[in-house]
């Protein structure tokens, strides 16, 4: 999807994948390599004006020793720090942006400590490497701290009190190498078993969007940030409570391929290469559904009024994102009702 959007502006892709099937393999050229491989990544960065990436655990050591041989946006700093739930929540308290209270745990004693200070009703996660909800064990009560620790107990881990939310959503914005921000409409994302299931945008509601603009604008300046950013949230008792942030395009924003007047793809693209960013403007009212383990009947969706359709060409495993639908209305009541017909016909597996 980069790369789709950085073919019209005449940028030019080269990838680093595992596979040669990777998604971006069938619109730019691959390098295959493992992603920390030094030569690999030395040749990567030979060959680019600009270094990107759109999954954020890559070692920051890795990116290091390119950074004499060419631009790496968004830089290493958030990239590394985004890369570790704790340190990542406490850059947001830092910045004076709510979090769920936590607290690092390394061993079976910090666990029962956690769990006498913040309750029994928690979330125990890895610190780094987890997504999709992978690397999490969630605890209804203090009883079930021994099959938390026996499931996941390591060093480098999170507990984190459960947020008793109404509602996910999410921010994202693109800000440019002259301090240029750019913020999409809120969106509201409902996940299951810790993966996105189905985002709706934009979520209409002023107040949090303004604070949530407010946030991402201080983390970004704070980072230096250059390229898409997103900060997904809790919303508790009408207020925003930061879950985490990701340093890149985010899946919440795919909406915006149809649905804004410049996708989050074209914004990073341009942010990265110095081109001016674009209206963000929702050009109607939008919604995506994720297609996961599966793929749904292609014609079916398409003969939907105001369905796009996106293929990743990828090999269907259980749970695995292999491509998502988007939805575009006039109205919200109209997208409404799309988005349930197209629920009808997507099985997550
Ligand atoms: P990932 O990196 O896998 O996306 P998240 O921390 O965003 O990890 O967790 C995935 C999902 O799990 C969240 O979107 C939310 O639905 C649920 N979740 C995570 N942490 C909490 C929490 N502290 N309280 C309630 N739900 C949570
Ligand atoms: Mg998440």
């Amino acid at each position: 999807m980069l790369a789709l959007s950085a073919y019209p502006l005449n940028v030019n892709s080269l990838f680093l994948d595992r596979r040669a099937d990777a998604p971006g393999a069938q619109v730019a050229p691959i390098l295959l390599g493992e992603l920390e491989d030094p030569g690999r990544l030395a040749e990567l960065a030979a060959q680019s004006d600009v270094l990107t990436f759109d999954w954020e655990n890559i070692g920051g050591a890795s990116l290091e020793a390119l950074e004499h041989m060419t631009l790496i946006r968004p830089p290493r700093a958030a990239l590394e720090v985004c890369q570790d739930r704790l340190h990542e929540k406490a850059l947001l308290t830092a910045l004076k942006i709510p979090v769920a209270a936590h607290a690092a745990v390394d061993s079976l004693a910090d666990l029962e400590r956690a769990v006498r200070q913040l309750g029994g009703r928690g979330i125990l996660k890895t610190r780094r490497l987890g997504y999709d909800g992978k690397g999490q064990f969630a605890l209804q009560h203090a009883a079930d701290l021994p099959e938390a620790w026996a499931r996941i107990g390591q060093e480098g881990l999170i507990y984190e009190r459960f947020q008793d939310f109404s509602r996910e959503v999410s921010i994202i914005g693109a800000r440019s190498a002259t301090g240029q921000i750019v913020y999409y409409p809120l969106a509201a994302n409902t996940h299951a078993g810790g993966v996105l299931r189905y985002t709706v945008a934009p979520y209409a509601n002023p107040p949090l969007e303004r604070l949530a603009r407010r946030h991402l604008k201080k983390v970004m300046e704070h980072l230096d940030y250059v390229g898409v950013l997103t900060i997904e949230y809790f919303v508790v008792e009408g207020r925003l409570v930061a879950n985490e942030m990701a340093p890149r395009v985010h899946n919440s924003g795919h909406w915006t391929i149809e649905g804004a007047v410049t996708s989050q793809f074209a914004n990073h693209i341009r942010a990265i290469c110095d081109l001016p960013l674009g209206s963000t403007r929702a050009v109607g009212h939008g919604a995506m559904v994720n297609f996961l383990g599966n793929m749904p009947p292609i014609e079916a969706l398409l003969s939907l009024d105001g369905v796009s359709f996106h293929d990743y060409g990828k090999e269907p495993r259980p749970g695995r994102k292999l491509g998502h639908c988007t939805i575009l209305k006039g109205s919200a009541r109209e997208r409404n009702e799309m988005l349930k017909k197209a629920l009808q016909l997507v099985k997550w597996t």
